[in-house]
């Protein structure tokens, strides 16, 4: 597969800002995408799984508020399996970061875009593979150009049709936004980093995993205002994918060191992938909580704990610590994770 540099996709998305143009070269310079279906099947992880069946459909509603000049957000309301949602308005051309799931999210998403956006072209990006950031993509074909770092396009073909799997297995309200789902495959990929000018405001696209997943990425617009998809969660334990043997790639202490390069970006405003917009205090906190699971981890390792024994008790001592936090399934992963690459 030809490599795009980031130069090139700055080039063209600065000075030619015509999706049917980039579209065509990406085409060209491209190998033909590998079928989405060509995934293992990770249906069993849903057992290790938290269980929503009787959460609120996971949809996506409510206007977007303006956070920043020419940044909006349309908050998650701490739904369960809907993200926070970016739209980044320029002169030129709008931004969406990440689409929610399905077909309806993303139809609702891209509407509420073109509200702001106007005529202007519009550009899709999304921050992880995982279904409730980018499994609306589908919405988006024809109507934005779709860019994602590499490594998640890689990702998606390599696990996506086991998520789909596997969240169907959430319980009908989640079946339901993946009925006709399709995996696309981005426009443009780039690796590493790349800029998208969108006149008066600049998104910086960078590539970070493995942590989360093995390919997440963040969107800092302006030097200002940070989108980190799932790499923090604002007063919710962040949430720690490990189901081996389907996917084990979480990565918490490549993920502790890209949280400490976070902090160091020195953002005023942090969207996270789940809960209220916040700031860099919100990073912090989920740095630390991972140090912690980490330390505690190695501990118990060494005085011989078995990785079920190290486990509940680092699940009890964090949801003490940590006691306003939400979602304190994934503590217990977290130790796993952790547990099994101290063994590695
Ligand atoms: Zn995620």
């Amino acid at each position: 597969m030809q490599m795009l540099t980031a130069f090139r996709i700055f080039a063209m998305f600065t000075f030619e800002l015509n999706t049917a143009q980039i579209g065509e070269v990406i085409m060209r310079a491209d190998e033909s995408p590998a079928s989405l279906a060509e995934t293992t099947s990770g249906a069993n992880a849903v057992d290790a799984l938290p269980d929503v069946t009787s959460a609120p459909p996971p949809v996506i509603h409510g206007a977007p508020v303006e956070i920043s000049d020419g940044v909006f957000v349309i908050p998650d309301d701490r739904v369960p399996s809907v993200p926070n949602i970016g739209i980044v308005v320029g002169v030129q051309a709008t931004l969406i970061v990440d689409s929610g799931i399905g077909r309806r999210n993303g139809a609702y998403v891209l509407e509420q875009a073109r509200h702001l956006a106007g005529q202007r072209p519009l550009f899709l990006t999304i921050t992880h593979f995982h279904p409730e950031h980018g499994f609306g993509a589908q919405a988006f074909k024809g109507e934005a150009t779709i860019v994602y770092n590499r490594s998640q396009r890689e990702e998606l073909h390599r696990k996506g049709s086991a998520y789909v799997d596997m969240f169907r297995g959430f319980g009908p309200n989640i079946a339901a936004e993946l009925e006709d789902v399709e995996l696309v495959d981005p426009d443009v990929c780039y690796d590493g980093y790349a800029e998208i000018d969108l006149g008066g405001h600049i998104a910086v696209l960078q590539t970070w995993g493995p942590a989360h997943t093995a390919s997440d990425q963040t969107v800092f617009v302006d030097g200002r205002v940070l989108f980190g998809g799932d790499l923090f969660e604002t007063r919710m334990f962040p949430i720690a994918p490990y189901f081996p043997p389907y996917d084990a790639d979480v990565d918490g202490a490549h993920w502790i060191q890209v949280l400490d390069q976070l902090m160091a970006l020195n953002p005023h405003t942090v969207v996270p992938g789940h809960g209220e917009v916040t700031d860099v205090t919100a990073i912090r906190g989920v740095r630390d909580y991972l140090d912690y699971v980490r330390t505690e981890t190695a501990r118990l390792q060494a005085s011989g704990a078995a990785a079920d024994q190290a486990a509940s008790a680092i699940v009890k001592a964090a949801r003490e610590r940590w006691s306003t936090w939400d979602n304190p399934e994934w503590i217990a992963l977290a130790a796993r994770a952790f547990y099994a690459s101290l063994s590695a």
